[in-house]
C-alpha cells in the first residue's frame, strides 16, 4: 500500500487572493538552498548530460576568472584559482557524483552536494591551514556548479513546462514579474511582506500568494502536493480530502460573492447618500490596461514605470516609453492615466549602484536617482509628454521629502517642455503635476509642497514604512507594520487637510485603499481617490456603496482618536460587519 504523507499547515501573509492546488517547484536561491527530485531511469542520461554541462560552464567561468587575474594582477591571485580547476578534473569526484546519479536515482545538484560535503566534513575536522584552504576551494566549486547546474532563478522559471506552485526563499520584484501565469498557478516565499513589490506584482498577476512562511523552502520539496490560500495565509502540504472540500467550498463561495460585484461594474464609487469617489487602478505595465477596463476602473491612478526599465534593466529610450504611455493613454482616455516617474531603489533596483547601498530604502531612491540623473529624468518626462497630446495624463513624483525636490522637478519638467517645443512636439501645456506622499517629511509641510503642485497621492506602503521605521520587506518586523497606527492616521489627515485647503485633490494609492474595511475609513478622512490593484475595484466599489459618507466621517472621528492600531482596525470591521459582511468573506 502506498504510503500516506503526513499532512503539515504552515501560516505566513496572505498577499494576494485565491486558494489553489498544485505540485511544488521549488525555486534553487543563490544562497544555501539546494533543490532535490528524483531522477526517474528514463531520465538518468539527461542527468548526466545536464552534470556534463555544468561541469564544462564551471571550467570555462574559472578559466575566465583566471584570465581577468592575470591581466590585472601579477599572476599570483590567479594561480589559487588552479586548485577549483583540478577537483573539476579529478576522476574519484567525477564518478562518485555518476555512481551517486546512478544509483540514487536523485539530480545532479544534490548529489554534487553530498559528494563534496563528504570531503568538506573530513577535512574540517583537520588542524591543517593547508587543508583548511582547501575547504574553501571545495565549497566554492560546489556552489558553482550547483549554481550552474540550477541556472539563475528567471532561467529556471523559464524552464518551467507544467503548472506549478513556485516556492522560493524570496523572489525579486523583477522575477516575479517574469512569472508566466498559465505555469505559475501560486507562490509562498520564506521571505517577504504584503507591501513588498513582489507581493504588489502577485496581485498584479491575480496569482494566489503567501510570502513570510520562514522556511517553507525547506519544509516542502519539489514534486510535493499543496494548498494555498492566499487570503488567510494558510499553505497545507499534502492537503487531505477533506481540507481539499473544504478549501473547494470556500473558494467557490468566494467565486460567487466576486461574481456578483462584478454587476457593480457600470455603478458609480459612490456611498449610500451620494458622496462620490474616483476609484481607479494601480498598475504595473501596458498589459494591465486590459483588466483595468475590465473591473471598471476610472483610469490609472499610478502607473509604475519603472517597470519598464526593470524589464530592460536600463533607462528605456524616449520614444519607446512614448509609445507605451500613448497607447494606455488612448485606450483610457477620457479617464486619466497618472504616470509616476521612475521609483527605482529600494527592493526596485536595476542600477548596480543601489544594491551596495547599506540602506538602499533610505538611499538614492526614486525621485534624488531622477534628480541625480537628469538628463535621464528628462528623457522620461519628455516621453510622458509626449503621450499627454492625445489623452488624460499626469505626472507624479515620487518619494518627495521636500519641496526644492518638487521645485527641482518641476524645473527639469519646463526644460523638458521648451526641448519638445524646439523640435515643434505636440503636448499638453497644462499638464497636471502631483506627488506621493509617502514620507512623513512631506505629510508634514504638505501646506508649502501644496503650492507647487494640483495634486497629492498618499503612498501609504512607504509612509507606514518611514513613519513606523519598519521595512517594509522585512518579514520579521512585519507584525510592526500597522497601516493603521495612530501616527500613519495622523499624517493622512494633516495631508488632506492641508491638500485640501489649497484646493487640491487627494488621492491614495497604497495597498490600505484595496482593504475593504479601511476603505470606508479613508473616505471619512477626505481622500478623494482610491487608486487600487484592477481586481480589487469592484470590491472596494462595494465597500463604498455600502456605507453613507456621515458613518464613513464618524469612523474617521473616532479612528483619530484611537491610541492603537488595532483599536482602529476594530472599529473598521465592526462597520463592514453591520453594512457589508459579505465583505469580511473575501479578506
Ligand atoms: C506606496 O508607497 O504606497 C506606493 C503606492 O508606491 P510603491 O508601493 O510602488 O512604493
Ligand atoms: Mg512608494
Amino acid at each position: 500500500m502506498a504510503e500516506k504523507k503526513k499532512e503539515v499547515v504552515l501560516r505566513g501573509i496572505g498577499v494576494s487572493p485565491g486558494v489553489v492546488v498544485g505540485s511544488v517547484y521549488v525555486l534553487a536561491s543563490k544562497s544555501t538552498i539546494v533543490p532535490e527530485w528524483d531522477v526517474p531511469v528514463s531520465r538518468v542520461d539527461a542527468e548526466f548530460a545536464r552534470f556534463e554541462d555544468a561541469i564544462i560552464e564551471t571550467r570555462r567561468q574559472i578559466s575566465k576568472i583566471q584570465k581577468n587575474l592575470m591581466e590585472s594582477t601579477t599572476g599570483r591571485d590567479a594561480e589559487l584559482f588552479d586548485a577549483h580547476l583540478m577537483i573539476l578534473d579529478d576522476r574519484t569526484f567525477l564518478e562518485d557524483v555518476i555512481e551517486g546519479i546512478t544509483e540514487r536515482r536523485k539530480n545532479a545538484e544534490i548529489v554534487v552536494k553530498d559528494v563534496l560535503g563528504k570531503h568538506i566534513d573530513t577535512l574540517s575536522t583537520v588542524d591543517d591551514d593547508y587543508l583548511r584552504e582547501r575547504v574553501a576551494d571545495l565549497r566554492d566549486v560546489s556552489r558553482r556548479i550547483i549554481s550552474n547546474l540550477s541556472g539563475d532563478s528567471v532561467s529556471q522559471l523559464g524552464k518551467l513546462n507544467k503548472r506549478h506552485i513556485v516556492v522560493a526563499a524570496d523572489l525579486a520584484p523583477s522575477e516575479t514579474a517574469a512569472l508566466r501565469k498559465d505555469l505559475v498557478v501560486g507562490f509562498a516565499t520564506d521571505q517577504g511582506s504584503p507591501t513588498s513589490h513582489t507581493a504588489l506584482m502577485a496581485r498584479a498577476l491575480e496569482i494566489p500568494a503567501i510570502v513570510g512562511l520562514h522556511d517553507v523552502t525547506r519544509t516542502v520539496r519539489s514534486g510535493d502536493e499543496i494548498l494555498i490560500d492566499g487570503n488567510k495565509g494558510v499553505l497545507i502540504i499534502n492537503p487531505k480530502p477533506n481540507q481539499l472540500k473544504k478549501y473547494g467550498e470556500l473558494a467557490k463561495a468566494r467565486k460567487t460573492i466576486e461574481r456578483e460585484l462584478t454587476t457593480l461594474k457600470e455603478e458609480p464609487a459612490e456611498t449610500l447618500d451620494g458622496h462620490r469617489i474616483v476609484l481607479s487602478a494601480n498598475v504595473e505595465g501596458s498589459e494591465e490596461v486590459d483588466a483595468v477596463l475590465q473591473y471598471g476602473a476610472e483610469g490609472v491612478g499610478l502607473f509604475r514605470s519603472e517597470y519598464l526599465y526593470m524589464s530592460q534593466e536600463k533607462v528605456v529610450g524616449e520614444m519607446e516609453q512614448a509609445e507605451v504611455y500613448t497607447e494606455v493613454a488612448e485606450r483610457l482616455s477620457p479617464a486619466p492615466l497618472i504616470v509616476r516617474t521612475f521609483d527605482i531603489g529600494g527592493d526596485k533596483s536595476i542600477f548596480g549602484e543601489q544594491s551596495m547601498e547599506a540602506n538602499p530604502f533610505l538611499g538614492c531612491r526614486s525621485i534624488r536617482l531622477a534628480l541625480a540623473r537628469p538628463d535621464e529624468f528628462k528623457v522620461q518626462l519628455r516621453a510622458i509628454l509626449r503621450a499627454s497630446a492625445v489623452g488624460n495624463v499626469k505626472i507624479m513624483y515620487p518619494m518627495i521629502c521636500n519641496v526644492e525636490e518638487v521645485i527641482s522637478a518641476n524645473d527639469l519638467l519646463e526644460e523638458a517642455k521648451a526641448e519638445l517645443k524646439a523640435s515643434k512636439v505636440a503636448f499638453d501645456d497644462d499638464i497636471e503635476v502631483g506627488i506621493m506622499v509617502e514620507i512623513p517629511s512631506a505629510a508634514l509641510t504638505a501646506d508649502v509642497i501644496a503650492e507647487h503642485v494640483s495634486f497629492f497621492s498618499l503612498g501609504t506602503n512607504d509612509l507606514v514604512q518611514y513613519t513606523l521605521a519598519v521595512d517594509r520587506v522585512n518579514e520579521k518586523v512585519a507584525y510592526l507594520y500597522e497601516p493603521t497606527h495612530p501616527a500613519v492616521l495622523k499624517l493622512i489627515k494633516l495631508t488632506v487637510d492641508a491638500g485640501h485647503k489649497h484646493g487640491l485633490w487627494i488621492g491614495l494609492c497604497g495597498e490600505i485603499a484595496s482593504d475593504p474595511i479601511i476603505a470606508p475609513l479613508l473616505i471619512g478622512m477626505g481622500i478623494d481617490e482610491l487608486s487600487v490593484p484592477p481586481s480589487a475595484v469592484p470590491l472596494i466599489k462595494d465597500a463604498v456603496r455600502s456605507v453613507t459618507l456621515s458613518q464613513a466621517k464618524k469612523l474617521a472621528e473616532k479612528s483619530l482618536k484611537a491610541s492603537e492600531a488595532a483599536e482602529v482596525l476594530g472599529y473598521c470591521r465592526r462597520l463592514t460587519k453591520e453594512v457589508a459582511p459579505e465583505l469580511l468573506e473575501l479578506i
